[in-house]
């Protein structure tokens, strides 16, 4: 079995037909997805395909490049959010610098407000970082530790490190397959084989050979199959390891 731990199939725009889109992850061997919102109303959506699906979990949040438009109250709905059974994490929250859709100043509130709440709820957090691992790391250093997954791996090999010390899950996804991706692949290899989990970002970032296409939960076998290559394993040894990592993570009974 498969597990996808990052999806967004709970955006209606992009997966008119989520029962259709499970239907066929489900034929491609993955047993099981998490669907991740971006802002209340996305979060709403996931935790409302979650109750679809026996096999679908959420993943609750303000991403940093929504941030514009959040509030301290917004935060009340989020908490409330959390206590449903298919919610499984806060996410994907964190630092993008990327992006100027939000300033970093409006991100940098709503993430420490969300990882406070994390704290205090006790749930574990997923992060989106991009052109901001050293200043998310150094925010979390000075924190107690916490479960926290990097959603989309992309930092070097120092980030790598300073994240695997703060015990950090590391989640592998479509990039993994690119011919021009040496770097990551160099990095990924040394991360520990318990610290590791796989998926799509659907419909973002596509692994080869569906690159330029819309990506979707079933192609996480291309992701399982590119990461066992880097590892040096089966691809079978590699699901499993994955499957059992995100269990653990997520706290979700196999
Ligand atoms: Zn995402």
């Amino acid at each position: 079995m498969l597990i996808d731990t990052h999806c967004h199939i709970n955006f209606p725009d992009k997966f008119p037909n989520p029962s259709e889109t499970v239907e066929i992850a489900k034929r491609a061997g993955v047993g099981k997805l998490i669907t991740v919102g971006c802002d209340p109303e996305s979060s709403r959506q996931a935790i409302a395909v979650a109750e679809q699906f026996a096999d679908v979990y959420a993943v609750v949040g303000w991403h940093p490049t929504y941030t514009k438009d959040y509030t301290t109250e917004s935060l009340d709905e989020i908490e409330e959010m959390l206590s449903h059974p298919k919610v499984v994490a806060i996410g994907e929250i964190g630092l993008d610098f990327h992006w100027d859709y939000a300033t970093p100043e409006q991100q940098r509130v709503a993430l420490f407000d969300q990882l406070d709440l994390a704290v205090r709820t006790q749930m574990p957090v997923v992060f989106h970082c991009r052109e901001a691992y050293p200043q998310l790391l150094d925010i979390l250093e000075k924190r107690p530790p916490h479960p926290y997954l990097f959603h989309c791996f992309a930092g070097d090999a120092t980030d790598a490190k300073r994240s695997l010390d703060l015990g950090c899950m590391i989640g592998v996804d479509g990039p993994i397959t690119y011919k021009n991706s040496n770097t990551l692949r160099e990095v990924i290899g040394q991360i520990p084989h318990d610290r590791l989990v796989i998926e799509t970002d659907s419909p973002y970032m596509p692994p080869v050979p569906f690159r330029g296409q819309p990506n979707q939960p079933a192609y996480v076998k291309y992701v399982n199959d590119g990461l066992a290559t880097v590892l040096g394993i089966t691809a079978e040894e590699c699901a499993d390891l994955t499957t059992q990592n995100a269990l653990r993570f997520f706290r979700i009974d196999g």
